[in-house]
Formats: structure tokens, C-alpha cells, sequence
């Protein structure tokens, strides 16, 4: 059978497109969709025939129809339909793809516990849920169902987040990026900002805090050097213009070596001099007197992770103690929330920021609010939320328990007679997400070494799994890290192994 026979033998489109099963597709995923993958799949289908089909992979399907042009058919008639039942399959397979949704779960391998790729922080199943099931239809995001008149949305949220960190006020925008952007507008538009060039930061991802500094409209005022910074540094500085100090957590690196910073209540110290000076010659309007104290602490703890045997992060509740005016930090890094910003700090202050059109502009949405406020919730005991806040959970959890879940699985995978190479190895995790960048802690990794295919082609087909699973490759071995590798979803991923190798 030449090319140009074979050709003939593909269904013409119109015909495909009246066929039963196509129309129930249509019906399904829409007209336009529908021609646009049979396109697709015509064309794809007459490349590889021109390609020369011998060589074709298996999963180019024209293997399998030029199997079924090549088979005895009684006739011409049966043998066509039996090409466009295979087209039929293939389009359904290929239109079920493409309508699946691209945000879908996957497990993590890498041991980063907030990693930005993966979706930072992972929230507890149930917890989201329940979340869902609250703000399914509708709900009492603004109303108030002891008066029946309109209520607030963020009220629950905010006085939790002033118990947990004893804060005078509280109010929470999509991410830390917009609450330094709106804390900046509120306060200090058109006016100065006095930060430590040790402090002039970028986290990743396009937020450089002279950039969102020039966006909020207030000026930056850069003092001391990259490593040194004294408290005289930051007087020499203010001025009539001085709107306010803020200090940024150096959340994804740190300085080495002969350094010098100021501490949160020195410079409290110091705005609380020129609270005085000013006072005394001009106190006619009550904001030109106050220089507040801003903190950018980024992931912000809520609880003190030095009893854990990790070293310390600033506690959001001791910057509040040291006297800080306003606290910002982000909703889904340490706190282990949804994506959110989080602001805390003097009444006033926090009152200016809720008048601020940006807030109006940068709101969480209902679904957030209503994870965050159960998150918070189990921050009622230390003990609770270190057991139910995934983030807490993975970065205290022992390294004992670690390699306990790693032997599972080993053992799992070996019952399963995976083609495989499977072993132990002592390795290090990460918390990742801009928290704490220096420190590793003691892990341990299941490390595979298929038989039959390169460690590379594993890692890929890990990838494409139903349920995904990333790991990494270390010396010729994919490695998953069992510290941040949920086990609920071990059998599934060693079921899914078995399809593969
Ligand atoms: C992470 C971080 C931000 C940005 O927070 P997002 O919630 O990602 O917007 C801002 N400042 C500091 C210091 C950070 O560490």
C-alpha cells in the first residue's frame, strides 16, 4: 500500500464530526474545541505517516492504524470504521487532557518545606475542606448574624491575630508584597523612608524594596553600608520629612563576618527622643510628631521555633514586645496559612492603612479568609498547631520519625518487586521560602536506581504521574526526601512506580 492509498483511508473530518460519540463530545466540550483537537490529531496522524510510520513510537497511534489498515477487513466499508473508532478513542483521551485542570496536587520529594515552586506553604486537607464547605454558596463574609445587619470582614481573622501576637490591631492583604506597599502608602506617601543599605533587599520574584518603596510614593532614604549600620546612621538622617523607619528582615541571605545592625528597640528608643524634640516645638498636628517603626519580617513566626532545635527566627510577638508600630510578614510562610499578608501594629496606624483605597484593592478574598481563620485557630495551643499546621508538623518533625516513614516505603517499594535499586541516604532539608536560608535539617531520602531505564527518564515519568511526585537526582539517584513526601499517598505513588519500571 502506497503513501497516497493509506492517505485516503484516514476519515475525512466532516465525517468524524457526525459521528455519535463525537456528538456526545461536542456536546460536552464544546463544538470548537472538539474540531480543534480532531484537527489536531488529522494532522499529527498524516505527519507521522509521512514520516515514515515504521519508526514511530508507540505512543504515536499511527502504529495502530496502519495495524488496522494493514489487517484483513471483509471490506472497504468495515475497515473504515474501524479507523474512526480509533480516532474516536484517541479523541477522547486527547479532549479529556487538554480539559483537565492545569492546578493539580503533587507530592513533594525535596525536602523544601515552603517551596515557592510547589505552592509555598501546604495546608491541611480537612482544615481546607472545611474552609471550602464554609464558603460554598453563601456566608457571612460581611454580615452579622447576632444583629443582622452588615458586619466586617476581616473582625474573627484580626482578633486572632492580636491574641497570637499581642498586637493592638491587625488587618490582612493578598501577600506580603501588597501589605509593605500599603503600609508604605498609608504612612509615609511623598515623604522619607529611612532603611539600612544592609537591608535594600530582593526576594525572589520581582519585589525589591526600593521598587515597591518608589511604587508606594514614598522616598527612600538609604543609610550605613552594606554591612555595618549604627543607630547614629539613622539620626543623621531624620529630618522634617522623616515619615518613618523601616527595618526588612534579611530573609534569604545573610551577612558574614564584621557586622552591625540596629535592633528594633533601639531604634524604638530613638523615635521615642524625637517624640520629645518634637513635641516640644511643634505639636499643633498629632501625625508630624511620630516617626514609627516598620518591620518587614517576611515569614514572621508565631512561635518560637528554638525549642524545636531550630535556630532563631524573629517572633512577630517580639517585635510587637520591643515596641515596633507596625508588623508585616507573609500568611503562608512560617505561619503556614494561605497566601496572605499580614499586618500588625498600633491601632492608628492600622486604622490609616483600612482607609487606604489600596486596601480596598489589595482584600483577601473569602476563601482565604475563611483558611486563614481556622489556621489561626490552631494556634490556640503551641502544642495544637505544631501538630496540625503542615509547615510546623515537616519542620519539627524528628529525624527518627523521618527515617521511620523513609523505611516504610523502602519497604513498600521492595514488596511491590519495583525494578529497582532502593536504599537510604542521610540527607539534609531545607525550609526554603525565604526563611531561615542557612539551615539544613537532618533528613533522611529514599534513593531509587531503576534497572531497566536512566534515573533521568525516572525522574520524567515521576513528573507525569497522576499525582506527580518531584524529587531531585543526587549522584545517579533520585532521591525523596521523606521529611516533606506525604505518606498518605505512598501506596498510590508505588502503584503508579509499578506502571513504570
Ligand atoms: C517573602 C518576603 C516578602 C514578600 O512576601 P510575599 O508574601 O511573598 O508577597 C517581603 N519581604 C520579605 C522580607 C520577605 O521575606
Amino acid at each position: 500500500m502506497n503513501k497516497n492509498q493509506l492517505f485516503r483511508k484516514i476519515p475525512k473530518m466532516d465525517v468524524l464530526l457526525t459521528q455519535e460519540a463525537v456528538q456526545k463530545m461536542i456536546n460536552e466540550y464544546g463544538y470548537d474545541s472538539v474540531r480543534k483537537v480532531l484537527r489536531q490529531e488529522l494532522d499529527h496522524l498524516r505527519t507521522c505517516m509521512e514520516e515514515n510510520a515504521a519508526g514511530m513510537p508507540e505512543e504515536c497511534n499511527v502504529s495502530r492504524f496502519m495495524a488496522v489498515c494493514g489487517e484483513k477487513y471483509s471490506g472497504e466499508e468495515q475497515m473504515r470504521k474501524a479507523c474512526t473508532e480509533l480516532l474516536i478513542e484517541t479523541l477522547e483521551q486527547k479532549l479529556a487532557e487538554v480539559h483537565r485542570p492545569h492546578l493539580i496536587k503533587v507530592l513533594n520529594g525535596t525536602g523544601t518545606i515552603l517551596h515557592t515552586n510547589l505552592g509555598r506553604a501546604p495546608i491541611d486537607e480537612s482544615l481546607l475542606i472545611d474552609a471550602v464547605r464554609a464558603v460554598s454558596g453563601y456566608s457571612n463574609l460581611e454580615y452579622d448574624l447576632e444583629e443582622g445587619v452588615r458586619g466586617s470582614r476581616g473582625a474573627a481573622i484580626e482578633t486572632l491575630l492580636c491574641e497570637i501576637t499581642g498586637a493592638e490591631a491587625a488587618i490582612v492583604v493578598n501577600n506580603n508584597a501588597a501589605a509593605v506597599l500599603l503600609v508604605l502608602n498609608a504612612l509615609a506617601k511623598g515623604k522619607e523612608v529611612v532603611v539600612s543599605r544592609g537591608e535594600l533587599v530582593e526576594i525572589g520574584g520581582q519585589f525589591r524594596i526600593p521598587d515597591v518603596m518608589e511604587l508606594s510614593g514614598a522616598r527612600l532614604v538609604e543609610v550605613g553600608t552594606t554591612n555595618k549600620t549604627r543607630l547614629s546612621d539613622y539620626e543623621n538622617a531624620v529630618n522634617d520629612e522623616t515619615k518613618a523607619f523601616l527595618k526588612v528582615h534579611t530573609s534569604n541571605y545573610r551577612i558574614v563576618g564584621f557586622t552591625e545592625t540596629v535592633e528594633t528597640a533601639e531604634l524604638c528608643k530613638l523615635r521615642e527622643q524625637y517624640k520629645k524634640t518634637f513635641e516640644g516645638c511643634m505639636a499643633e498636628a498629632e501625625e508630624s510628631v511620630e516617626i514609627p517603626v516598620i518591620e518587614d519580617l517576611g515569614s514572621g513566626a508565631l512561635i518560637d521555633l528554638d525549642k524545636y532545635g531550630l535556630p532563631e527566627e524573629p517572633m512577630v510577638r517580639e517585635s510587637i514586645e520591643h515596641g515596633a508600630d507596625v508588623v508585616c510578614f507573609s500568611g503562608d510562610k512560617l505561619l503556614g496559612g494561605p497566601q496572605a499578608g499580614v499586618i500588625v501594629g498600633k491601632k492608628h496606624y492600622i486604622e490609616k492603612m483600612r482607609s487606604n483605597p489600596y486596601y480596598r484593592a489589595m482584600r483577601i478574598g473569602k476563601l482565604t479568609a475563611a483558611v486563614m481563620e481556622r489556621v489561626l485557630l490552631e494556634y490556640r495551643s503551641e502544642n495544637r498547631a505544631v501538630q496540625n499546621i503542615p509547615v510546623l508538623r515537616m519542620m519539627t518533625k524528628k529525624p527518627m520519625d523521618v527515617e521511620q516513614d523513609a523505611r516504610k516505603l523502602k519497604r513498600m517499594l521492595k514488596r511491590a518487586k519495583i525494578a529497582a535499586e532502593i536504599e537510604l541516604y542521610p540527607c539534609e532539608s531545607q525550609i526554603g521560602g525565604g526563611a531561615l536560608p542557612l539551615t539544613t535539617i537532618p533528613s533522611m531520602a529514599v534513593g531509587i536506581v531503576p534497572e531497566q531505564i536512566s534515573v533521568e527518564a525516572l525522574e520524567q515519568k515521576l513528573r507525569r504521574f497522576p499525582v506527580p511526585v518531584i524529587g531531585r537526582i543526587e549522584k545517579g539517584r533520585l532521591l525523596l526526601d521523606m521529611r516533606t513526601f506525604e505518606m498518605e499517598y505512598a501506596s498510590e505513588f508505588v502503584k503508579q512506580l509499578q506502571n513504570v519500571i
